[in-house]
């Protein structure tokens, strides 16, 4: 069924080209919005488990979640004003804004937006974030794209099973490695691809009386697409294998006290917040060698997907 939509699209696409320009660009806008409307209405099995109210809460210094329950949204704060990063799903916006407003802090305060991955379920709360912020919005190239023109993106291995995300008027592009500094903020891009052509994990420190921890926002890097999609072989994202090896690479190398991931439990939020609660690790969350393990059980999930795809 996705298939012979995308083909009915291709094939439009092509007549559309011997119309003339406005004639043609009329049809092709009804073609993208009756694929569109076709995504939007695609099921979302765990997207109410993922919108689960959540308390917000200090993870370290100054950095605080403020995502629902299932999918991460965090705050970086400082008297000058805020960094956030990711905005779960379109209907996560209004329970994002509550959070960080429940803190003690101003969306208007909001001063930046930046995204691990731009899939509905991390991207999909961006664009009302920003209207309720006013926040610039930063973003790697391929994920710029997506966020300004076609909110899903050409070469995700997801591509015809993905609800796109609300667009937003224009995104700051950032290169690799470089360091936003807003607000009396600093915050590094790192673009760790392969989940999605331009994925990006985000870096930054947060200190107690002192005592300065490496925070790590480690972006998805598992090795899922839709059915017609393989990893190993394929026109629409050639490089997939080579950029989850340089991601891995990243992974393991960056210095990681404390790493959280668009999912939180993939990176053992919950039985951490648990632990600190019970008292048995007063305010930390330190996540010694979690970045390495991450990366390890990420490629070993590549490999199993290499494998099958061969057989
Ligand atoms: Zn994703």
């Amino acid at each position: 069924m996705v298939n012979s939509e995308f083909t009915v699209e291709i094939a439009v696409i092509t007549s559309v080209r011997k119309l003339s320009s406005g004639l043609a660009l009329a049809l092709l806008a009804a073609v993208v919005m009756a694929q569109t409307s076709t995504n939007l209405q695609r099921p979302c099995d765990n997207c109410t488990e993922w919108n689960k109210s959540q308390k917000p809460f200090k993870v370290y210094g100054n950095t605080y979640y403020v995502g629902p329950h299932g999918l991460s949204s965090v705050l970086l704060t400082s008297p000058q004003g805020h960094i956030l990063i990711d905005g779960a799903l379109a209907e996560s916006a209004p329970l994002i804004a509550a959070n960080i407003r429940s803190l003690g802090f101003r969306l208007k305060d909001v001063k930046l937006i930046v995204n691990s991955h731009v899939h509905y379920d991390h991207g999909g709360g961006v664009a009302a974030l920003q209207r309720l912020s006013g926040a610039e919005i930063a973003a790697s190239p391929w994920s710029a794209e997506v966020l300004t023109k076609s909110g899903i993106g050409s070469g995700d291995p997801q591509f015809t099973e993905l609800r796109p995300v609300a667009l937003v008027p224009h995104v700051r592009v950032v290169r690799d490695g470089e360091t936003l500094k807003i607000a009396g903020l600093e915050v590094t891009a790192h673009f760790t691809p392969g989940h999605t052509p331009g994925g990006t994990s985000w870096t930054w420190q947060s200190c107690e009386r002192g005592n300065c921890l490496n925070m790590v926002y480690a972006d998805s890097l598992s090795a899922i697409s839709a059915d017609n999609f393989r990893f190993s072989d394929n026109r629409t994202y050639p490089n997939a294998v080579q950029d989850f090896e340089k991601s891995f690479a990243f992974l393991r190398s960056t210095p990681c006290d404390v790493l959280l991931t668009p999912h939180p439990e993939a990176s053992g939020l919950w039985a951490r917040l648990e632990q600190r609660r019970r008292g048995r690790r007063p305010g930390s969350m330190l996540t010694p060698g979690a970045c390495k393990e991450l990366a390890g059980r990420a490629e070993a999930q590549l490999q199993r997907r290499l494998a099958a795809e061969r057989r």
